[in-house]
C-alpha cells in the first residue's frame, strides 16, 4: 500500500520509494528508506500536508509525495526485538561546574596561532547558538525572513588559540541539490575557504537522522569534531549513548554539549585542538562504509583510475570520489570532467555503473543503494551503542504541536492570532501614530515660525519634515508586526502555520512558506 493511505497513528515499514531526481534523493536523504518504521500522526485540517514520524523526528509530505513511497503496515500487536543492555555509556557528572566558553580562564596564554572552524549541522541543531555563545556574537537565531545562504564568521580565543568561527546555513546532506548543500560543499572543499575543522552540531534526540551528515563529511574526509547538543533533552528522555564507542565507530570526538547554557564548549574546542596536535583516529582519516562487495570492486577500479589519472587536492578522498561518481552525483562529474582526462574517467564510471546495473537486475537503483547503506551503517553503530528510551515521553511540545495543528481548532487558532496580530499592528500603534503625528506637527509649526518665508522654509517644512514625518507615522505598526513575527518565528509557530497553510497557498502554485512574504507585505 502507499504511505499516502495510511490512517492516524499507523505505523508502517518502508518496502520502496518512487518517483525520480532530486525530489527522490531528498526523500531517500531525510531518511524515507527501505526498511525503516513511518507513524503518521495527522494530516492538516486540509487532509494535505501530513505529519510524519520518522527516526525519531517529525516531518511533513504533502500527500501526493506520500503517495510514491510503499509502504506495509505494522500489526500494532508486535513488539521489535530487545537489545542487550550497554556497557558503559556517557555519565554526565559536570554539568553544574563545567566552565562555559565565555567565563574561559582569563590568564590564557597569548594567542600563538588560529585554527579555522566551520560550523554545519541539520537545521535548528543550535549552530548558531554555539556561535554566539562561543565568540559573544549576536547572530539571530530565525529561520525564515531575512535568512539567506552565506557564512558569518567571529573569532573566539580559548587556551592560546583563536579559533575562527564560520556559522554556515543548516543542511540535511552534501548533495548539491539545493542552494545550502551545494554552497556548503563548496565552502568545505574550495582551497580558500576550507576550513582546518568541521564540528557537526547535531540534535543528540534524533541521532540516526542526524548523523547521515556527520557520516558523509566524515567520508570526504574532512577532520570533524561532533557536539552531541540539546544534551539537556537527550538525558530528560532518558536514553542512553556510549559516546566513546560510537566516536571510536565513526573515527571523530564527539562531546556532549548544551549550547544554550554553555556547557560543553570548552571540551568542545579542546577536542579541536586535540584532533590536530595529537592526530586522534590518524589511522582513519576517511571513514569507510563498507558497500558491498560488488559495488566495493567497482569503488576500488575507479579509485585507481582516479588516483592515476587525476589531480584533486589530497584533502580529498579518492574513495570518496569514486563514491560520489557512481552515485550519479553532477557536481562530481563536473569536476571530473574539467581534467585533461575526464573524459576517460567518466567512461570508466559509466562502464561500471552499467556492470553494477546488470548484476542488480531487479534491485533499486545505485543512488538508493550508496544511501541505503550509509544509513545501515549508521542504524547498526547505532545498535551497538544507543539505547533510547523506550516510552516515549510525551512532551508538553507534542502536546501544543497536536492543538496547533489540529483538525477543528488548528484554523481557528490560526485565525485568532492573525486577528489579534492585525488588531495590535493597527489598534495598539495608533497611539504611538498619533504622538509621532504631533510631534511632527509641531515640529513642522515651529520651524515655519522660525524662519523666513521662502522657498527654503517650504522645503524645510513640507519636503524634509513632512516627507520623512509621513514615513516615520507607520514605524510603531511596521514594529509591532515585526515583533509578532520574531514571536512566531522563535516559538516555531510559523512552521505550524506554514504546514496549515501548504494546501491553500499550493493552490495559487505556491508553497506553505509563501505566506510569510504575504503577511509581511502588509507591513
Ligand atoms: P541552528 O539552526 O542550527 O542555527 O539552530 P539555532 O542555534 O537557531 O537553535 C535552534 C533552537 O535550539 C533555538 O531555539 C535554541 O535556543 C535551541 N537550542 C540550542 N542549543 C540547545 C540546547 O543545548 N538545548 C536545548 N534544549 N535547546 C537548545
Ligand atoms: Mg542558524
Amino acid at each position: 500500500m502507499k504511505l499516502s493511505e495510511l490512517h492516524n497513528g499507523d505505523r508502517a515499514r518502508i518496502l520502496s520509494v518512487g518517483g525520480y531526481g532530486a525530489f527522490r534523493k531528498r526523500i531517500l536523504e531525510m531518511g524515507f528508506v527501505q526498511g525503516q518504521v513511518v507513524e503518521v500522526i495527522q494530516a492538516a485540517p486540509l487532509r494535505d500536508p501530513i505529519y510524519y514520524r520518522l527516526m525519531d523526528y517529525n516531518v511533513s509530505l504533502r500527500r501526493k509525495e506520500a503517495g510514491l513511497i510503499t509502504v506495509e503496515l505494522i500489526d500494532p500487536g508486535s513488539s521489535s526485538e530487545e537489545l542487550p543492555p550497554l556497557a558503559h555509556t556517557f555519565v554526565s557528572d559536570k554539568h553544574n561546574d563545567a566552565p562555559t566558553a565565555s567565563a574561559a580562564p582569563a590568564n590564557d596564554p597569548v594567542i600563538a596561532r588560529s585554527l579555522r572552524v566551520a560550523l554545519i549541522g541539520n537545521p535548528n541543531s543550535g549552530k548558531t547558538t554555539l556561535f554566539n555563545h562561543a565568540s559573544g556574537a549576536h547572530e539571530r537565531v530565525g529561520n525564515y525572513s531575512g535568512v539567506t545562504v552565506e557564512a558569518k564568521e567571529a573569532h573566539f580565543d580559548h587556551q592560546g588559540v583563536r579559533y575562527e568561527l564560520i556559522d554556515l546555513p543548516g543542511t540535511y546532506s552534501l548533495s548539491p541539490y539545493s542552494p545550502e548543500e551545494l554552497y556548503i560543499r563548496d565552502y568545505l572543499t574550495n582551497e580558500e575557504t576550507r576550513p582546518d575543522v568541521v564540528i557537526d552540531v547535531l540534535d543528540a534526540t534524533n541521532l540516526e537522522r542526524q548523523l547521515y551528515l556527520a557520516v558523509q563529511v566524515r567520508e570526504m574526509g574532512i577532520p570533524m569534531v561532533v557536539a552531541l547538543n540539546m544534551w539537556d533533552e537527550f538525558e530528560q528522555k532518558k536514553n542512553q549513548l556510549d559516546v566513546q564507542q560510537l566516536s571510536h565507530l565513526l573515527g571523530t570526538p564527539m562531546v556532549p554539549t548544551i549550547c544554550r547554557k554553555g556547557v560543553g564548549i570548552s571540551e568542545l574546542f579542546d577536542k579541536v585542538r586535540q584532533l590536530i596536535d595529537e592526530d586522534l583516529y590518524a589511522d582513519r582519516r576517511f571513514l569507510q562504509i563498507h558497500y558491498g562487495t560488488d559495488l566495493e570492486q567497482s569503488i576500488a577500479t575507479l579509485q585507481t583510475k582516479l588516483i592515476e589519472h587525476a589531480t584533486f587536492p589530497d584533502h580529498l578522498s579518492p574513495r570518496y570520489l569514486a563514491v560520489k561518481l557512481l552515485e550519479g552525483d553532477p557536481h562530481t562529474q563536473g569536476f571530473i570532467k574539467q581534467q585533461p582526462k575526464g573524459d576517460f574517467l567518466l567512461t570508466a564510471t559509466a562502464y561500471e555503473e552499467n556492470r553494477l546495473r546488470k548484476n542488480h537486475s531487479n534491485e533499486e537503483d545505485l543512488e538508493n543503494y550508496i544511501i541505503n547503506q550509509r544509513y545501515g551503517f549508521i542504524a547498526g553503530a547505532l545498535r551497538e551503542t544507543y539505547r533510547p528510551n523506550k516510552r516515549r515521553i510525551r512532551t508538553l511540545t507534542d502536546r501544543i504541536d497536536n492543538l496547533l495543528i489540529h483538525p477543528v481548532w488548528g484554523y481557528p487558532i490560526f485565525l485568532a492570532f492573525l486577528f489579534i496580530m492585525f488588531e495590535a499592528t493597527f489598534a495598539l500603534g495608533a497611539f504611538p501614530m498619533d504622538w509621532i503625528e504631533q510631534g511632527v506637527d509641531a515640529l513642522g509649526a515651529w520651524v515655519y515660525g522660525m524662519m523666513a518665508p521662502g522657498p527654503l522654509r517650504d522645503l524645510l517644512v513640507t519636503g524634509v519634515i513632512g516627507g520623512v514625518g509621513g514615513v516615520l507615522v507607520f514605524l510603531p505598526n511596521i514594529l509591532i508586526l515585526y515583533l509578532f513575527i520574531s514571536i512566531m518565528e522563535d516559538t516555531g509557530y510559523m512552521a505550524r502555520a506554514t504546514f496549515l497553510m501548504d494546501k491553500l497557498m499550493h493552490h495559487m502554485g505556491l508553497h506553505g512558506k509563501s505566506f510569510i512574504p504575504l503577511i509581511m507585505g502588509f507591513g
